[in-house]
C-alpha cells in the first residue's frame, strides 16, 4: 500500500543548525498553503485512479463518482512531517486527513503520524488532533539537558519536553514517539547517556537518534566557533552510538533500523515504506515520492507551489523514472539499514539478481571484517557494521 507524506513547512524559529526545507510561520501563507495542499492531494487522487479502472472502462457519467471511489489506490499511512506540523490547527489537519480519505483508498488501521515540537502543544490541542484522526506523535525533543537545548537554540527545555509527552497520554495517544540528538557541541558520552536515560523514563513507544551534523552554512558552525565549541572525537561519537543502543535494548526498546528503535508492534509504518523498497506519494513544497519506479520532487519554495497550483500547473519540479541498476542499488542500501537486512531471496524474485553471487567479493570482505552477517540468505550489518555503514552501502551504488 501507498504511504501518504504531507510536508508542512513552517516552524515558530529556525534552529541554528536546521537544514530542512522550513520558514517561518505566517498565519495568512499556512491558510493558503493548507488550502493548495487540498488541491494537490486530490489532483494526486485523480491521477492516481486514471491509470487504473476508470480510464480503462470507459464508464458512464453517471457512474464516474462510484468507480472513482473503487478505482482509488490504497493507502495505510500518513505522514505530516515539517517543519513543525503541529503549528496547524486541528482544523487544518482534519481537512487535510480528510482529502486523504477522499482521494485514496485509507485502510482502516491507518497510521496517521503528526511531528510536533513540545512548545507548540497543550493537552487540549492534542486532544483535538487525535480528534481529527490523528494516532500517533513525534515529539522533536533532542535534549533533556536545557544547556544543550539552548546551543541547538531550541525553543523548548527540558520540562516542557517532559510535560508534553505527559500530555499527549493524558490526550489518548498509545504510540509516540520522540527525537533524540546526539554528538552536541561540548557533549560528553555521561551527558549522552543522561539523555537516553530521561528518555526511558518518559516511556515513549519509539525513538529515533540521529548524529548532529554541521552544515557549512549553518550558523551552529559560526556560534560554535564564537563559543570555542566542538564535538567530541569520532571515537567517542562511535561509544555514544553503541552504549546508546545497549542501554535501549536493556530497557525493553528493541533496535529495527540504524537509528531508531521500538517497543514491540511500534515500528514506525509509514518509515519502513522507505527502506522496505516501497511506494509513497510527498505532498506539498519540496516533497518527495516514489511510486511505480518514478521517483519525484517537488517545488520546493512555498510561494511557487501555491502560485502553481493556483494556476493549474504541476508542482512537480524533478520527475526521473528510475532503471532497474537504480531499482535495485536504492532497494538494497535502504535495506541493510535494518537490523533484520534484506532477504535475498526475496530481492532475486524482484529484481532477477542475485545479489551474492554478484557482489561476492567485496561482501565477503565485509563478512569477514565483522560488519556484516550473511546467514540463510539474509543480509544484515552487524552494530559494528552500522558504524561503518557508509563504506558497506557503497558497495552497491
Ligand atoms: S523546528 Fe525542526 S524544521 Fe523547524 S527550524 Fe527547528 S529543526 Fe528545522
Amino acid at each position: 500500500m501507498l504511504g501518504l507524506y504531507l510536508h508542512i513547512p513552517f516552524c515558530s524559529a529556525i534552529c541554528n543548525y536546521c537544514n530542512f526545507n522550513r520558514g517561518l510561520f505566517d498565519a495568512g501563507q499556512k491558510a493558503r498553503y493548507v488550502d493548495s495542499l487540498l488541491v494537490e492531494i486530490e489532483r494526486a487522487g485523480l491521477k492516481a485512479c486514471a491509470t487504473g479502472d476508470v480510464a480503462q472502462a470507459n464508464v458512464p457519467q453517471a457512474n464516474v463518482a462510484q468507480t472513482f471511489r473503487s478505482a482509488r489506490r490504497a493507502a495505510d499511512t500518513i505522514y505530516f512531517g515539517g517543519g513543525t506540523p503541529s503549528l496547524l490547527d486541528a482544523a487544518d489537519v482534519a481537512r487535510i486527513v480528510a482529502a486523504c480519505r477522499d482521494g485514496f483508498d485509507i485502510a482502516p488501521d491507518t497510521e496517521v503520524t503528526l511531528e510536533a515540537n513540545p512548545e507548540s502543544v497543550d493537552v487540549g490541542k492534542l486532544i483535538a488532533f487525535r480528534e481529527a484522526g490523528v494516532n500517533r506523535l513525534s515529539f522533536g525533543v533532542q535534549s533533556f539537558r536545557d544547556t544543550e537545548l539552548r546551543r541547538l537554540s531550541r525553543l523548548h527545555d527540558a520540562s516542557r519536553a517532559r510535560a508534553a509527552l505527559l500530555e499527549a497520554r493524558a490526550a489518548g495517544f498509545d504510540n509516540v514517539s520522540l527525537d533524540l540528538m546526539m554528538w552536541l557541541p561540548e557533549q560528553r558520552i555521561d551527558e549522552w547517556l543522561f539523555n537516553i536515560d530521561a528518555a526511558v523514563e518518559c516511556d515513549p513507544d519509539h525513538m529515533s537518534l540521529y548524529l548532529l551534523e554541521v552544515y557549512p552554512n549553518a550558523p551552529l558552525r559560526e556560534d560554535m566557533a564564537r563559543a570555542r565549541w566542538s564535538q567530541a572525537p569520532d571515537d567517542d561519537a562511535a561509544t555514544m552510538y553503541v552504549a546508546a543502543m545497549e542501554r535501549l535494548e536493556a530497557a525493553g526498546y528493541e533496535q529495527y533500523e540504524i537509528s531508531n528503535v521500538a517497543k514491540p508492534g511500534r515500528a514506525s509504518r509509514h518509515n519502513l515504506k522507505y527502506w522496505t523498497d516501497g511506494e509513497w506519494l510527498g505532498f506539498g513544497c519540496g516533497a518527495h515520492g516514489t511510486a511505480g519506479g518514478v521517483r519525484t520532487k517537488n517545488v520546493a519554495a512555498v510561494e511557487d507551489y501555491i502560485k502553481r497550483i493556483a494556476s493549474g500547473q504541476s508542482v512537480i519540479s524533478e520527475a526521473r523514472r528510475l532503471d532497474a541498476a537504480e531499482r535495485l542499488g536504492d532497494a538494497l542500501f535502504m535495506g541493510l539499514r535494518l537490523t533484520r537486512g534484506i532477504d535475498l531471496d526475496a530481492v532475486q524474485q524482484r529484481y532477477g539478481v542475485d545479489v551474492w553471487e554478484r557482489y561476492r567479493d567485496d561482501l565477503t570482505r565485509f563478512v569477514e571484517a565483522g560488519l556484516l552477517r550473511y546467514d540463510s540468505r539474509r543480509l544484515a550489518l552487524t552494530r559494528a557494521g552500522m558504524l561503518l555503514a557508509n563504506d558497506v552501502m557503497s558497495v552497491f551504488v
